[in-house]
């Protein structure tokens, strides 16, 4: 849900995943830290897309050279107005290594965060990287902000587990994110005064956000419009309205097709297995595809 501060060129977004997330998080069994970084990169992704005039796909990967290797996360929006946007991800790591427990500069390594937007009108997509230099995905993905569009953000995320009589984790997902926006007003007549009253209120305000917000944060029971309330007491705030999103893949056995079309006949032929197939398991959602060889070879 987005929020605006009265009067102030600051604007914000605060989002929950539970049932997306916990939909991804099943499909994978990963150890417990692993899903949930994977569980931040979502919210991340999420909070990142809504404020953004998204139209198709939106990208977060974080890449190391540790044992946790990647993890990705796509938002896709549908062409189709009536369907909400989707999200999937997964996490790339040595399985071999038993404790995963850590922050997550310490099992990536050194390491990369990057965002890949693409409009879905045919032109490239755009690109942006930072390095995964903080002891959090959310500094990263702050970094990467100033880096990229210069725009001062930040961001607080909490996910808590529970377990149920099975051992199986369920995860409640919550995440802010705040971000100064000093050329909104740029036509206002008192620009200058503006603008400075806007910086101190932005360091007050982004300074007291990170102490309020892991403080009310935990607070799952509050709607969205009491969490705000709690977090930024002194403050107006003007709320907009909510926008869903579910877990989704979009795989298809065409876009398989396609992925593959970049190999030649030899290579196929060497992925071609004793049943004469190709198979391909797509990573996000675990759906499998069979082809028959002479389906992926393209006619040159
Ligand atoms: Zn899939």
């Amino acid at each position: 849900m987005p929020f605006q501060f009265e009067g102030l060129s600051i604007r914000g977004r605060i989002c929950k995943v539970t049932e997306a997330l916990n939909k991804i998080v099943q499909q994978h069994n990963y150890p417990n830290n692993i899903s949930k970084f994977l569980g931040e990169a979502v919210i991340l992704n999420v909070l990142m897309a809504n404020s953004i005039k998204l139209k198709h796909k939106l990208s977060l990967q974080v890449h190391g050279r540790g044992d946790l290797k990647l993890i990705a996360t796509d938002y896709l929006v549908s062409s189709d107005i009536q369907e909400n946007p989707k999200i999937r991800g997964y996490a790339k790591f040595n399985s071999n290594r038993k404790d995963y427990t850590g922050p997550i500069n310490y099992l990536m390594g050194e390491g990369y965060f990057s965002t890949m937007l693409d409009q879905g009108d045919g032109n490239q997509p755009y690109r942006g990287i930072s390095d995964l230099n903080g002891e959090s995905l959310t500094h990263s993905a702050e970094e990467f902000f100033i880096n990229s569009e210069q725009l001062k953000t930040r961001f607080c995320t909490y996910i808590s587990d529970e377990f149920d009589q099975e051992g199986n984790i369920f995860l409640n997902g919550i995440g802010l994110m705040l971000q100064y926006l000093p050329n909104e007003k740029r036509f206002s007549k008192d620009f200058l005064t503006d603008n400075i009253l806007d910086k101190e209120n932005w360091a007050k305000i982004s300074s007291s956000f990170k102490i309020t917000c892991s403080e009310f944060i935990k607070d799952q029971k509050s709607n969205f419009s009491e969490l705000l309330l709690k977090i930024f007491h002194d403050q107006e705030i003007r709320v907009f309205k909510e926008n869903k999103f579910d877990f989704g893949c979009g795989c298809s056995s065409d876009k398989v097709v396609q992925t593959m079309s970049i190999y030649s006949e030899k290579d196929i032929d060497t992925m071609t297995n004793s049943r004469g197939k190709v198979t391909a398991d797509c990573q996000f959602c675990g759906e499998h595809y069979e082809f028959d060889p002479s389906e992926l070879v393209q006619d040159s």
